[in-house]
């Protein structure tokens, strides 16, 4: 019987394994996971943060899920080695595995910079379950914090931080009063606006405004100098002599490839593991998919992207050529209850070779702004009005021309939806 091993027990792995054993269920598929726990929805661990929801609701996959597929999955169970020569794995315990084809699905870790005084007590990431656990029970304790970084992420972890100072954190003062006490959070956004990535500086005004009303204080143009403290953080100075104090710092500023075992292994790496568009890296029978794969220079770093790698490097894997990766339209959104923003492909689009429509509406907190090139849309940001994110996704996938309505496509009155088909 062929064994198949995939190493990775996020969203890339598990989508993966689910692939192959749905196209060949006599395959003996194997998913070897460093984490203790079963796959679970990174994005929702803001709401087990902010206590909204228990560790158990995050299971999206429960044990029960990979013994009734006939996936044979090892938790606690880091990949050491990678000997592609040999197809065969060392695991961190010592003992050894072979395969006849394997998935890297290692995913990523969060980026730090070196900033100095970085490694005091109460300066975090979140990216794991266990950093979940870690900064809530010291945020218990604290009433200031400052996020850095004011992407996606930082911007959660934000809004996750100042609800988890309103349930769990009642001073005597505030329940004598009824009320209960908030934690101070600050956020620092190097460039000049937030969500520098997704938002064009007008949208980015209308999300701070909206995120401000929230209770959250932003400093943009905000280069980190260093962490302040002794053994515990205390705040923040910035290179031009601000100082934000806090007595928490999460730092929010992007990811990086988990690369070291393909690296090690001698496959070809740049920022991730590179993949053709089969998802094959460059050694025979190993293919890699998610935050650790890097296709055309692009290394996503979204679920959408890592579940589509993830189905066509299975469909490969076990028929070679029997499906092709082209890329993904990026599609990110907010998930701040109460802010709906979603921002399409190349959302913050300017320059000659585009045509920019916007609608702005600051006392909605409504924003919508469509980028065309040569008469297709390419990309979207939707800020308070999600209400066409699928018809705009297809009409930015499929390419379609839509020149002919180009000075009504943010009408009330045009069926996008319609166009879409
Ligand atoms: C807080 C948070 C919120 C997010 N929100 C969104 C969102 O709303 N929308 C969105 O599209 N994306 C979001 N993302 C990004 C998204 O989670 C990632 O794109 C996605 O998890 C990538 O999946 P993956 O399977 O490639 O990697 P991962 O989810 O990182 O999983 C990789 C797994 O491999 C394991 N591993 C690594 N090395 C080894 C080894 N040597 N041996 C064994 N196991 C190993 C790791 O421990 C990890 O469990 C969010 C991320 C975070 C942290």
């Amino acid at each position: 019987m062929q064994r198949y091993i995939i190493v990775g027990n996020g969203v890339a792995g598990v989508t993966a394994a689910q692939s192959i054993v749905r196209a060949d269920p006599a395959l003996e598929v194997h998913i070897f996971g460093a984490e203790p726990y079963p796959y679970y929805q990174r994005p929702r661990l803001w709401e087990f943060l902010a206590g909204k929801i228990e560790q158990q609701t995050l299971y999206f996959r429960p044990l029960e899920w990979y013994a009734a597929k006939g996936i044979q999955v090892h938790l606690g169970a880091r990949v050491a080695e990678l000997d592609p020569a040999e197809h065969r794995l060392t695991l961190a315990d010592g003992s050894s595995i072979s395969y006849d084809r394997l998935l890297l699905a290692t995913g990523g870790r969060p980026f730090v910079p070196p900033f100095a005084g970085g490694d005091k007590g109460g300066v975090f990431t979140l990216r794991t379950l266990d950093d979940a656990w870690v900064i809530k029970s010291y945020a218990r304790d604290i009433r200031s914090a400052v996020v850095i970084g004011g992407g996606l992420l930082g911007l959660e972890m934000a809004r996750a931080l100042l609800a988890l100072g309103l349930r769990e954190r009642p001073s005597a003062r505030a329940r004598d009063e009824g009320a209960a006490e908030r934690l101070d959070v600050s956020v620092l956004e190097y460039e000049p606006r937030l969500l520098p990535r997704q938002l064009d500086a007008e949208g980015a005004q209308v999300l701070q405004a909206r995120l401000e009303a929230m209770g959250l204080h932003f400093l943009t143009d905000a280069a980190t100098e260093t962490i302040l403290g002794n053994e515990r953080v205390t705040g923040v100075r910035l290179k031009d002599g601000r100082v934000v104090n806090g007595e928490m710092v999460l730092i929010s500023t992007g990811i990086r490839s988990q690369v070291d075992l393909a690296r090690e292994a001698g496959l070809e790496v740049n920022r991730g593991v590179i993949v053709d568009e089969q998802l094959r890296t460059s050694v025979a029978d190993v293919y890699a998919a998610g935050d650790v794969a890097e296709f055309e220079g692009v290394v996503y770093g979204i679920i959408p992207a890592a579940m589509e790698q993830a189905q066509v490097a299975a469909a490969n894997m076990v028929a070679d050529g029997s499906a092709t990766y082209s890329g993904t339209v990026p599609a990110t959104t907010l998930k701040i209850v109460g802010i709906d923003l979603t921002c399409l492909g190349e959302a913050t689009a300017t320059g000659d070779e585009f045509v920019v429509l916007r609608q702005v509406d600051p006392t909605t907190g409504v924003y919508r702004r469509l980028a065309l090139r040569d008469g297709k849309i390419v990309g979207a940001i939707l800020l308070g009005d999600t209400r066409n994110v699928r018809p705009l996704k297809q009409l930015i996938a499929t390419g379609r021309d839509v020149s002919a309505y180009s000075d009504r496509l943010l009408d009330e009155s045009l069926d996008l939806k319609a166009l879409a088909q």
